[in-house]
């Protein structure tokens, strides 16, 4: 496709990928759609762009960025929020990175990040949460996390709809489910707001298997399930129970062991084959406070959309905050990384905000196209930076003995690091 305003940069080629052997063909120099983002993406997005051109040079490897543009940049260009062009040049060229952009206030706005996952068929928003050294933590053993969480990116309350109390719509659903399905003992009097949500066996075991798959390649020992079936048997119950489907009908026993009642025994007695993956169920409440008390039982979650938000922030709060927390979006043949944190519009502008969140989100991109030289390049510099005490404001307010820096010379220092340690 040629576009009307993203320039395609002269070298470079396309990833692509082969949907019957699931593999990735990943050209000596990629083309890398790259959106900037909005507020602090305008500071974050070109400086993080920087540190990993530096780490993928330093290991031998080369890319071609290439702008693509969505909110505030597309308002100026397109005079729309996200343009066609922007989702198909990502369509087209597999593998992305984005900074934040900010969902317009008004009514009718869908957020433009989750219409792209949506879009494009992101089902698995997958944040890994480690902890890196010289990080100020409100834990006392912060290292002891080491999770990745895959969040179910495209159903749940990300489909949700809902009716608003006291409207002819909220009426009709009401005497539907009262008259028709019969449920007239569980709808209060007066006015109700109404909210329904979707979770399906595809939806549910695609993102699953997509955790197993991560485990068993990264010589995880669990994967844990977390939902909240106690109280929604058919839409969170459900997909624990499709998840253990798939942990027990899709791998051979010596390599997935799908535990049996561990949503109520504690699984010390049971016989798990060696190296097998453990796959567990638990519960969302119970799962936020063993993460803290219990951080380092746990290597991967799979989860609905909604208990996804809340585990995958929770996590990132352990080791740190939005400021360095990564994440990035997967679907067949596809990866859209992209950090945790938006768009902070109060920082915006000022040099100011921590651009590690999308630096760290690009390692999950090197990692994708089979870049892990460089993935574990760009972790040892910013850990060696953070670590010596050059940091962004967000860090240097928790810790007495490190020296503020702007996000530039933070960046700057963290290439520096890159071309020491190559
Ligand atoms: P936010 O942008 O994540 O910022 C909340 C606070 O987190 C900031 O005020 C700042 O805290 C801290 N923070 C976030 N990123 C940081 C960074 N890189 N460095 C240092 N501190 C950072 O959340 P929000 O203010 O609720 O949302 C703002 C806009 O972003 C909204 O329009 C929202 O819809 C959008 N959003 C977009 C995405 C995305 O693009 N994927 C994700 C979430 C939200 P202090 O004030 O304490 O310094």
């Amino acid at each position: 496709m040629s576009y009307d305003k993203i320039e395609v940069p002269e070298g470079g080629a396309k990833v692509s990928y082969d949907e019957a052997a699931d593999e990735l063909d990943v050209p000596d120099t990629p083309i890398i759609p790259i959106i900037h983002g909005d507020g602090i993406g305008k500071d974050v997005g070109p400086i993080a762009q920087d540190v990993l051109s530096a780490a993928a040079e330093a290991t031998g490897h080369d890319i071609e960025w290439m702008e693509v543009y969505a909110g505030e940049s597309a308002r100026e260009m397109y005079d729309e929020n996200l343009p066609e062009e922007t989702v198909e040049a990502i369509r087209e060229h597999r593998v992305a990175i984005k900074g934040p952009l900010t969902t317009p206030v008004g009514a009718g706005f869908r957020s433009l990040n989750v219409a792209l996952r949506q879009t494009l068929d992101l089902y698995a928003n997958v944040r890994p949460t480690y902890y890196l050294d010289g990080v100020p933590s409100p834990m006392k053993a912060p290292e002891e996390m080491d999770m990745v969480t895959f969040r179910e990116n495209t159903e749940d309350v990300y489909a949700g709809i809902e009716w608003e109390a006291g409207t002819d719509e909220a009426e009709q659903v009401r005497s539907f489910v009262e008259d028709e399905m019969d449920f007239d003992d569980v709808m209060h009097d007066g006015d109700i707001g109404i909210g329904l949500k979707p979770i399906s066996e595809k939806g549910s075991k695609r993102l699953v298997r997509e955790a197993i798959d991560y485990a068993i390649e990264n010589d995880r020992d669990t994967v844990t399930l977390v939902h909240k079936g106690n109280i929604m048997k058919f839409t969170e119950g459900q997909f624990g129970d499709w998840g253990m489907e798939v942990a027990e009908e899709e791998y051979p026993d010596d390599e997935v062991f799908a535990a049996p009642d561990s949503l109520w025994e504690e699984q010390d007695e049971v016989d798990i084959p060696e190296d097998a993956v453990m796959v567990e169920e638990r519960l969302a409440d119970a799962m936020l406070q063993w993460m803290q008390l219990r951080t380092d039982e746990f290597d991967v979650l799979a989860m609905p959309n909604l208990n996804g938000d809340y585990l995958s922030d929770a996590a990132g709060a352990q080791i740190g905050g939005l400021g360095i927390a990564p994440g990035a979006n997967f679907g067949a043949g596809r990866c859209l990384a992209e950090p945790v944190h938006g768009s902070a519009p109060k920082r915006a502008g000022q040099d100011k905000a921590n651009p590690t969140a999308l630096i760290l989100s690009g390692r999950l991109l090197f990692e994708y196209i089979g870049w892990d030289d460089a993935s574990t390049l760009v972790r040892d510099a910013v850990e060696d930076t953070i670590e010596s005490g050059t940091v962004t404001y967000d860090l240097a307010r928790q810790r007495d003995d490190a020296e503020e820096v702007s996000s530039t010379t933070y960046a700057e220092a963290v290439i520096d690091r890159i071309e020491d340690l190559a």
